[in-house]
């Protein structure tokens, strides 16, 4: 069934009585669960809700709405993203992740957004434009190597800072193993906490954050100051032992457009890689790589679901269309829904597994779901 409204940013003809090649359905009460779980895991900590890139392809109005009464903050990468949430929602404060341009100071100061601070340098520039107070989130490097003063500066850094008239909102570190090496994490909350001591007493108001998805889900007990999400909100867990805690918001279909028999022997898509080593018959679906599904899937063992059964893609995936085998799949016709991530009857795809077909990670997948998928809303 589809529901709900079509996000039409960008201003495609509406149809009447239109029935979709290919769309995203998206649950808004599978955000609400989501963070009840969350809560339940984190009861005492703020929460930084990261909606970059669209709100992980899922779309940054309808999520922000659906979620706002429940975060506390609302994170992004850029300055237009932090714009489009400012344009929905007045009522909290939205943190830029990435590193701003210098060009960027002035706006974001004017708007009053939070901006990552790693260094001096920037934060001098920043205090240049912004008024007097203004907040910034300082960054330190304890391993991800990417922004942040590194630690063993970090406290050096901070007081040249703390001379500025700025305010130190927060201060933070990112974890890049939280999913992966434990030891190694772990490890790296000593040090962080450990850098912290002197840097809270130079900036005692300020809010500590260093748990991602991951993070958040192998170290709860570390979870009473301030969690940064992503992941999770979407109801995909990093850790596979707990996604049968969450519900996934997105369930991705398409229609089947077309199907023909091809006889045994007959080769299938580019590179004819896949050749029928009996009779079979086929259905050919209007996504591709194009829309976002992973070429990299092909000859993968990638499946899609067709009546609640699963039908395997044959050759590669093309960048408008798939072909995938019903031949073991009774009264399939055209018009019939496929669902490419998500449950049909007793089985399910999860973006995880989808995501792992292809040699990639759900956050990957989700962010490459292109906008010729309409996204529809609906809970
Ligand atoms: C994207 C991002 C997050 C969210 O990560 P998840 O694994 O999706 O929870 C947290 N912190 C920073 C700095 C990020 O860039």
């Amino acid at each position: 069934m589809q529901q709900g409204i079509p996000n039409d940013k960008n201003q495609r003809p509406v149809l009447k009585k239109q029935v979709y090649r290919t769309w995203v359905e998206i649950d808004r009460r599978a955000f609400r669960h989501n963070l009840r779980v969350i809560k339940q895991h984190a009861p005492d900590a703020t929460i930084i809700a990261v909606v970059k890139a669209d709100a992980y392809g899922h779309g940054i109005q309808e999520v922000v709405t659906a979620i706002s009464k429940q975060v506390n903050y609302f994170a992004v990468a850029s300055l237009e993203e932090a714009l489009i949430i400012e344009a929905i929602d007045h009522t909290h404060p939205i943190m830029l992740l990435s590193a701003a341009l210098p060009s960027e100071y002035s706006a974001i100061a004017e708007h009053g957004f939070i901006p990552t601070i790693s260094s001096y340098e920037e934060a001098r520039r920043f205090a240049k434009v912004a008024p007097v107070g203004a907040l910034i989130h300082f960054k330190i490097n304890t391993g991800m190597g990417r922004l942040g003063a590194f630690y063993e500066t970090a406290e050096k850094t901070l007081k040249k800072i703390c001379r500025l008239p700025l305010t130190i909102q927060s201060i933070s570190t990112h974890l890049p193993s939280a999913d992966s090496d434990l030891g190694y994490t772990r490890q790296q909350i000593r040090l962080f906490r450990k850098t912290m001591i002197p840097l809270l007493a130079l900036a005692p108001h300020a809010e500590i954050h260093f748990l991602n998805s991951a993070g958040l889900l192998r170290f709860p007990q570390e979870a009473h100051e301030t969690v940064r999400l992503g992941l999770l909100l979407y109801g995909v867990a990093p850790l596979p032992r707990f996604q049968k805690l969450l519900r996934p918001a997105m369930t991705w279909k398409a229609t089947i457009c077309f199907i023909h028999k091809l006889p045994k022997g007959s080769t299938v898509s580019y590179g004819r890689t896949y050749c029928a080593p009996r009779d079979i018959r086929v259905a050919i679906l209007p996504v591709g790589y194009g829309d976002g599904y992973p070429r990299q899937v092909s000859g993968n063992g990638a499946f899609v679901l067709i009546q609640g059964k699963r039908a395997p893609i044959l050759g590669r995936v093309t960048m408008d269309q798939i072909v995938v085998d019903v031949t073991s799949i009774a009264n399939v016709k055209v018009g019939d829904e496929a669902v490419l991530i998500g449950k049909q009857g007793k089985h399910e795809i999860t973006a995880t597994e989808l995501a792992a077909k292809a040699n990639t990670i759900s956050w990957h997948l989700f962010t490459g779901i292109t906008n010729r998928v309409h996204r529809c809303y609906h809970g």
